[in-house]
């Protein structure tokens, strides 16, 4: 017997259809003899929609009350499984964030996990039952609802199975694993048997949207075996864990990419000390993550910086741009909200040379122009216009050899 934690995201609990195949899934894992948590985002869309509504009644919606409105999304799930899970005599109980003490921090629309008091969820399980979790929520230290941040279900219920002592905790939503590039952009992209969580940090802090980042560092960080595979179809899914000495002969683990940033650039700014300081504190005052910089050699006694931001934060941080450069008598600010990052992971690029090069000459063999570039020991990223998004990827991914079996991308054989 295994005590296993069951995550489904919003496309499968879509409909009360999916939710009776979730049950059947739950039910399965019972019958095996295993506990079982579950732990469900809201229906697929709700939380867009709760979100609109917000939207509809003030221009920047109070944050704590944002998160009484999205955390109901979960209620509804939880509740409807329990009931088919019942209705199936199977004694099931659902609890919200709060009633199970997910402790957070108090910063709204993305609080983090602090803490989690299980007794309760360990009394029922002790006692045969079925516990259903509503992800995504917590409480912070006043008892206020807080949530967690786009795709939070996920860390909910990696945070989950660290506090329970879980077995494992599977992912399962609407892909049947992690693949080389998101498989609905790249048709040639491959399911990975394996991935270790570092290579699974990097491409979910790239934009492979379907792991939450924060899950992640939790599993990597308290060794939980996680899985990700679909609720749609039966399948050995991909196992996240560390990384071993057949991965460590890959090269290239996969291709992410993030369509969520926009570009900014100063132009002919004196080129002395305290220059960025000076272009990106006001942005950083604001609450603005900056994500890549380049700032480029100065000629003239003068230099241009360039940045990027997420996009939503794009007409805050050009308007305080265009304040700076009238400050620094600056000649010009450019922006642009068009581009798409696109990057390459890999923990073999530890031990190989030549992989940029080979990324550069893929994508100029295809006249792709490379804006920005950044790199770190395991992944390189390039920021290109937004119209070479598909093209990027699959130029990339063709080639790495990612579709096939070829000797430079061992770990995805697993
Ligand atoms: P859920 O609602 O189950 O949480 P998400 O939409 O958050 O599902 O995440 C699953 C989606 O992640 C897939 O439908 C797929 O389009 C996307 N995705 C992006 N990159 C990858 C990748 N490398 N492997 C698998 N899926 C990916
Ligand atoms: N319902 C939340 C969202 O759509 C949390 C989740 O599904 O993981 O982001
Ligand atoms: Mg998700």
């Amino acid at each position: 017997m295994a005590l296993i934690v069951q995550k489904f995201g919003g496309t499968s609990v879509a409909t009360i259809e999916r939710i009776k195949a979730v049950a059947d899934i739950v039910i399965a894992a019972r019958k095996q003899g295993h506990q079982v948590v579950v732990v469900l985002s809201a229906m697929a869309g709700e939380t867009d929609r709760l979100i609109g509504l917000a939207g509809q009644v003030a221009k920047h919606p109070d944050s704590r009350e944002l998160d009484v409105l999205l955390s109901t999304g979960e209620q509804v799930t939880i509740a409807l499984l329990s009931m088919v899970l019942r209705d199936r005599q199977y004694p099931a109980v659902s609890y919200t964030g709060g009633q199970v003490h997910i402790l957070t921090d108090n910063v709204h629309n993305k609080a983090r996990i602090v803490d989690i008091e299980a007794v309760r969820v360990k009394k029922d399980l002790s006692e045969r039952k079925i516990v259903v979790i509503a992800g995504f929520q917590g409480i912070d230290e006043n008892g206020n609802i807080t949530t967690l941040g786009r795709g939070g279900t996920d860390t909910t219920a990696v945070a989950m199975a660290v506090a329970l002592n879980a077995d494992e905790c599977r992912i399962y939503t609407d892909v049947d694993g992690v693949y080389t590039a998101d498989p609905r952009l790249v048709p040639e992209a491959r399911r990975m048997d394996r991935i270790a969580y570092e290579e699974m940090l990097e491409l979910a802090s790239l934009g492979a949207k379907v792991l939450q980042i924060r899950s992640v560092e939790f599993a990597n960080k308290y060794k939980v075996p996680l899985r990700v595979l679909s609720s749609f179809e039966e399948g050995p899914g991909t196992l996240i864990t560390d990384e071993d000495e057949e991965m460590e002969r890959a090269l290239i683990a996969g291709i992410a990419h993030n369509r969520d940033e926009a570009k900014l650039t100063l132009l002919g700014v004196p080129d002395e000390p305290g220059i960025a300081g000076a272009i990106l504190s006001p942005i950083a005052e604001a609450g603005i993550e900056v994500d890549m910089i380049v700032q480029n050699m100065g000629v003239d006694n003068t230099t241009d910086f360039t940045f990027t931001v997420h996009r939503n934060d794009y007409g805050k941080a050009l308007t305080l741009l265009e304040k700076t450069a009238r400050g620094l008598g600056a000649k010009k600010v450019l922006g642009d909200n068009r581009i798409v990052k696109i990057s390459v992971v890999g923990v073999g690029m530890r031990s190989h040379a030549g992989i940029a090069s080979r990324m550069f000459a893929a994508l100029a063999g295809e006249g792709i122009n490379i804006q920005m570039i950044s790199t770190s020991e395991i992944k390189i990223s390039v920021v290109v216009d937004e119209k070479y998004l598909e093209l990027g990827i699959r130029t990339l991914h063709s080639a790495f050899g990612l579709e096939g079996d070829g000797d430079v991308t061992g770990n995805a054989a697993g």
